[in-house]
This record gives C-alpha cells, structure tokens and sequence, in this order.
C-alpha cells in the first residue's frame, strides 16, 4: 500500500490573512515534520484551509502546496470562520492522528510531537496547555478567554484548564465523530470532549502572535462564547427558571413586609415609591436579559433549520 495515501499524523492549519506569518511557519513546521517523523510509520501530511484570505496568503500556500506533495491546501470561497475553516481540512485529512495549530505561531510547532506522544499513549484528545500567558494580548483578548475558559469548564463539566487552546491532538476516531456533527455553530474544542474517553492536557509554550493582528475581537468572542454555551448545555434556560421561581419568592416576601409595615406604621409616607423603582428596574432588566437569552437560543435554531452549508470549499490544491 501506498504510504502516501494513508499517512500517520495529518497537520491541519486554518489560514486568515496570514502573509507574513506563512513562511516562518511552513519552515518551522517542515523542520520539525522532518526531525520527528521522518520513518515511514510516522508519514505525515498537511492541509492548509484558506479561510477567504484577501492576501497573498493563498497563492503561498499553494506555491507550498506545489513543492511538496504531503500539502493540500483546502481553499473557501469566503471567510467562514476558524471553526469552519478546522472542519473544511478535518474533511480532508486521512492520518491516524490530527493536530491542529494556530498559523500565527503563537503555538510552537515545536510542541506537536509532546501531543503526538500522548494520542499514541492511547489518549483521544489532547489539549495544549497554554503556559505564561503574559503575553501583549491585551487585556480585552485575554479577559474575555479567561471567561470563555470559565464558563466552558462549567457548562462541559470537563476540567480542562485551557479551552482556547488550539494546539491539540486529535484520534481519528474523535476527528471522525466530529465530522458527523451537523451543527453549524461548534466549538471543536468542547465537541471534541463530548466524543474523548480519554483526555489528558499538556503544558505548552505560548508566544506572542509573530506578525499582523488577532482575528478576534470581542464582538467574535462573544459569538464563540453563545456557541458554547447555547450547544453544549441547556444550563441558561434552566437558570431562567430557577431565577424565576427565586425572584417571586423575593417578591412574596417583600409584599408580606409591606403589609407589615402598613400595620406597624399606618402613618408612613410614600417613601416606597422609589424603592419600588429600583426593584422594578432590576426585574425589566433581568426580563431583557432572559428575552435576549432566549433568543440566542431561538436565532441559533433558526440557523440549524435552515440548514444551509458550513462552508463551501472553491478547490483543493495538491500535487498531482
Ligand atoms: N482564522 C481563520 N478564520 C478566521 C479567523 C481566524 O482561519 O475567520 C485563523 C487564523 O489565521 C489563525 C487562527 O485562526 O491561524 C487563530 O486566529 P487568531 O490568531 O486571530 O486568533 P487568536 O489567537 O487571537 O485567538
Ligand atoms: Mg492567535
């Protein structure tokens, strides 16, 4: 059998405008490909999503793609997003074992044989544990990760302690299951634990993004955190309820203190006025929040049903 055909470890890199970043990364990634796994039991094989570059990222990859037959470059139409831009090469790839890895090099490619070893120990999911996060990430990157980071640990109930991670290992057969999840809106970190037996973490190293700009800003995160946690739990809707419930109690409470006071104090002025401002305040605004909550729920249904394609993929680039 062709070696070729049924690699060992598949790389998988989603690419947004990343010029400046490609040719450190390919030559950093190439050197460690061909350090650790250079015997035939341990072939690999890369594929790059173009994730709609409006740079000259595209023509690099497949200049890449050309040269050197283990690359395929997965090219969208449009920009679909990171998550998209992982399930578009996850479609693609053939290897026993999966990485994937951000192409900004804030994830050490120098890292992927630590996460290897592990899938081969037997692990299915493997995540990077990001080590110093003390980067120039600035403060409106990093806090709302420490959330994410928070809150998924709460509504996966997988103690993990770095979600955000996206240097990890995969199994195929986690790679797999992933491929039949349908859903438009996933989070592949947290998908890939609800399918793992066996998850373990690593430290990694962590640096500064190498060139150009995160991709995320906090409108992107707070759409990745809806994702989270609209399909990984009905946890807010059942909050709803128990706020619910709660807050009635409080207002029972409060109505049998009036009644009291009344009684006490039959010559008491009309002071409550404004006390029953502020409560009414805080009730419309915790009903905008469980409004909004909902439709979060409802708009993300609506996507689903609608069902139209994660991503439509223009062409892949690979040696003939
Ligand atoms: N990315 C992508 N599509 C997007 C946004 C990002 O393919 O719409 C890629 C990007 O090129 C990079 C990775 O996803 O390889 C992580 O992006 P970024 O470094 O901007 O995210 P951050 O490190 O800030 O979380
Ligand atoms: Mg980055």
């Amino acid at each position: 059998m062709d070696p070729q055909s049924s690699p060992f470890l598949s790389i998988v890199i989603p690419i947004f405008n990343e010029e400046e970043n490609i040719p450190v990364l390919w030559e950093r990634l190439s050197r460690v490909l061909a350090e650790h796994f250079a015997d035939p039991a341990h072939s690999w094989e890369v594929i790059f999503t173009d994730d709609g570059s409006r740079d000259r990222s595209l023509p690099m990859l497949v200049d890449i793609a050309r040269a050197e037959p283990r690359v395929r470059v997965v090219e969208f139409n449009r920009n679909y997003g990171q998550h998209s831009a992982i399930f578009g090469a996850f479609a693609e790839v053939r290897g026993q074992v999966v990485v994937t890895l951000d192409a900004d090099l804030q994830n050490p490619p120098e890292e992927i044989p630590k996460l290897v070893a592990k899938v081969e120990e037997g692990f299915d999911v493997v995540g990077g544990w990001r080590q110093g996060r003390t980067d120039n990430d600035s403060f409106f990157r990093t806090m709302p990760s420490k959330i994410v980071n928070a809150v998924t640990r709460k509504t996966t109930g997988v103690k993990l302690h770095d979600y955000g991670c996206m240097l990890r290992a995969y199994s195929r057969e986690v790679v797999d299951a992933m491929l039949l999840c349908k859903e438009r809106s996933s989070f592949i970190p947290a998908l890939a634990n609800s399918f793992a037996r066996r998850i373990t973490e690593v430290p990694v190293a962590h640096a500064e993004r190498a060139a150009g700009e995160s991709k995320y800003g906090v409108w992107k995160l707070i759409n990745l955190q809806f994702d989270l946690l609209t399909s990984f739990s009905l946890l807010p809707l059942q909050m709803l309820s128990v706020f619910g419930v709660f807050t009635a109690g409080i207002g029972f409470l409060l109505f049998l203190g009036l009644v009291a006071y009344r009684f006490l104090h039959p010559e008491g002025t009309a002071q409550g006025v404004f006390t029953l401002f502020a409560i009414l305040f805080f009730f419309v605004g915790c009903q905008f929040v469980a409004f909004g909550l909902l439709g979060e729920y409802i708009g993300r249904i609506y996507q689903e049903v609608r069902d139209r394609p994660r991503y439509m993929v223009r062409k892949v680039h690979q040696q003939k």
